[in-house]
């Protein structure tokens, strides 16, 4: 599985077994955790994956209170949104692409062939 080490300690079991995302997008995705974190220290990240070339953070337990719910939904909206600027391979910026025949991929010029 891949994903930053530093998102671990707000991370369910499943979401240690399952999370794949992309080296590129790991300090971006440290740096959504971190507000994420500050906002809702009782977070549980349960999954974090690429679809349709942007990343997807899935939550364990959205909060009871509306409107740090909210708080919280426009954080996730912020992080997937930007993901989909920054190259997955390097990090460096990017736009969502097709890649071959039907795989998107968020990508640099220099990785917009790689698979
Ligand atoms: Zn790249």
């Amino acid at each position: 599985m891949n994903y930053p080490k530093e998102v671990e300690p707000h991370m369910t079991e499943y979401a240690r077994k399952s999370s794949c995302v992309k080296e590129g997008w790991f300090s971006h995705i440290v740096q959504t955790y971190n507000k994420l974190v500050k906002a809702y220290p009782d977070i549980e990240i349960d999954l974090l994956k690429e679809k349709f070339g942007v990343l997807r953070f899935y939550i364990g337990n959205y909060p009871a209170d509306e409107n740090l719910r909210n708080h919280v939904v426009n954080i996730i909206s912020e992080g997937e949104y930007g993901s989909s600027k920054i190259c997955d391979v390097c990090g460096e910026s990017g736009t969502t692409l097709v890649i071959g025949t039907h795989l998107l991929a968020t990508r640099c010029s220099k990785h917009s062939n790689e698979r």
